[in-house]
């Protein structure tokens, strides 16, 4: 057999942000004893975005993975536990919904759940969906738990992740990843050679020293320095169904218990976010410049703090999109250069986890292998684009009205796969998933029904319980999660006990 033509020992990542250490930690994890070296290059001096503090719980096995001690990382990196999702205002100035982690009820007959509560609903029970969700009952009386028990135990419903400080995170992943064997270098990169085939082949640092590769990661952020900068790897805009394109953020004081979800609240350009910390509560205004100003968004954010600011606002721009390919040549963009979508369902650092898996399960043995490369490039595009259409799902469907934002997106066009799903929904109550879907059945039907998406079919075996025997199911489940929801500690008592009992 051939020797491969172009192996790869030397992986270089450039970028120290949550992209870069992530990268760092998991791939110098799993190839460790393998003779690669992971070498990670970044700049303090151009700094990392720093915001990014609400996860999904798909988070849980990227710790795992690594082995990760979940009171270790609770104390570093300053986290709270968060069940999901409050949206006020979206579908209506006032009205909420929840988006919570985990699953609605228990399903019965061999189908979902909801297609018990469309009955209940359709002949004339008014109880809100989220009123089955342990997640919700546990994240509004600001209690939590981890997931418990078997299926029939309420507490086996919940899902939950985490909120935490990003600068920590990435300081708490450098610590993990140079214990793993991971070599830093501190500095700017200020060229990017290539060899005579095309490929990456080393960086150049503003103080003269080089560093040669045989793979890249390109984690610098935005400007792509690698991927985008050098190797032109092209960006596909969004920004015609996702039009905010720019944030202000800033820290301040809590007033009040901690919560364990997040709040993402309508305002008149776009929304504005509330994510919990130990020692702080992370805000921010995502919105539309073209719909307000830049200096009123600032001085809206700044009017709505709930405590005293601890920091400077901070403005970001930025274009919704996705990196064309995403791994080009022997660079693979991870990150803020692979694409954005806004943080509306925290999907960013899942989109970094999930490249680095795949990046992992792909891993070539030679550099120009087109086949994993294409496949890789083919699955990114297919969950960055399952994402865009759930945040998509969250503009569309609203009754919101009045400003010239909210009646641009209520009323655009959006992607026909987005129509398509929204209809089967409307007329049967299915809700079907694509492969590589990153939201499970329950977060399409808590947004969907949450936006005000109401079915007028459901799934015919709900008609096998008769109208008293389906509301007494409901009403049993319902009570068997407010108990246990009443039961439970307060978020602080659980993080407090969390932070001194050893969970890997
Ligand atoms: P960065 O943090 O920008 O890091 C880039 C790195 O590259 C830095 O270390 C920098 O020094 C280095 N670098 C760049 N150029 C060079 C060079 N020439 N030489 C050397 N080093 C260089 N995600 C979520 O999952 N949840 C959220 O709640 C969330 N909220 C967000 C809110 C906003 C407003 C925005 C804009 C993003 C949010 N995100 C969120 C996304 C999240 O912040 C990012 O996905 C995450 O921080 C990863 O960033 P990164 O590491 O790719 O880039």
């Amino acid at each position: 057999m051939d020797a491969p033509s172009k192996p790869i020992d030397r992986i270089v990542i450039v970028g120290g942000g949550t992209a870069g250490w992530m990268a760092a930690a998991a791939l110098a994890h799993t190839f460790n004893g393998s003779g690669k070296t992971v070498t990670l290059v970044e700049s303090a001096v151009i700094g990392i975005i720093g915001v990014g503090e609400a996860t999904i719980p798909e988070i849980l096995k990227f710790n795992a993975r690594l082995g990760i001690d979940e009171a270790d990382f609770l104390r570093e990196t300053k986290a709270t536990f968060k069940l999901g999702i409050e949206f006020d205002g979206w579908r209506r100035e006032g009205e909420r919904y929840f988006h919570p982690f985990g699953a609605f009820g228990l399903d019965m007959e061999g189908i979902a759940f909801h297609h018990f509560w469309l009955k209940a609903r359709a002949e004339g029970g008014d109880e809100p969906l989220e009123t089955y969700s342990m997640a919700w009952q546990a994240a509004r009386r600001g209690r939590f738990a981890h997931p418990q028990g078997g299926p029939q135990s309420p507490l086996s419903s919940l899902g939950y992740a985490y909120h935490f400080d990003a600068g920590l995170y990435a300081a708490f992943l450098r610590r993990f990843a140079e214990g793993q064997g991971v070599v830093r270098h501190e500095g700017k990169v200020v060229e990017v050679r290539r060899g005579e085939d095309g490929d990456l082949s080393g960086l150049t640092l503003d103080d003269g020293r080089t560093i040669e590769g045989d793979f890249f990661i390109d984690c610098t952020g935005f400007i792509g320095l690698l991927i985008e900068r050098t190797l032109e790897a092209g960006y596909e805009d969004w920004s015609r169904w996702l039009p905010c394109d720019s944030a202000v953020a800033v820290p301040c004081e809590r007033a009040g218990p901690l919560s364990p979800y997040t709040r993402a609240t309508a305002r008149e350009a776009g929304w504005q976010w509330r994510i919990p910390l130990q020692h702080r509560v992370g805000n921010g205004y995502v919105y539309a410049s073209d719909h307000i100003s830049h200096d009123a968004a600032e001085a809206a954010l700044m009017a709505r703090l709930e405590g005293p600011a601890l920091a400077e606002p901070r403005r970001l721009r930025f274009k919704t999109g996705r990196r064309r390919e995403c791994w080009k040549r022997n660079c693979v963009a991870v990150g803020l250069s692979s694409g954005f979508l806004e943080p509306l369902e925290s999907t960013s650092i899942h989109l970094i986890q999930s490249a680095i898996t795949k990046l992992i399960n792909l891993f070539p043995a030679k550099r120009d292998d087109d086949g994993l490369r294409a496949t890789f490039n083919a699955l990114m595009e297919e969950e960055f684009t399952t994402v865009r259409d759930f945040l998509i799902l969250h503009y569309k469907v609203t009754e919101r009205a009045g400003t010239t934002f909210w009646d641009e997106v209520r009323t655009m066009t959006v992607p026909d796969r987005l129509v398509e799903k929204i209809a089967l929904f409307q007329a049967t109550g299915r809700i079907v998933r694509r492969d590589h879907d990153i939201f499970a059945e329950s977060s399409w039907l808590a947004v969907a029904v949450g936006q005000g998406v109401k079915p007028t079919g459901r799934h015919p075996v709900s008609d096998v319980l008769g109208r008293d025997e389906n509301r007494g199911r409901l009403a049993a489940i319902r009570d068997s999660i407010w108990r246990t929801a009443d039961a439970l500690p307060s978020h602080e008592e659980a993080l407090t006990a969390a932070m001194g009992v050893r969970r890997g």
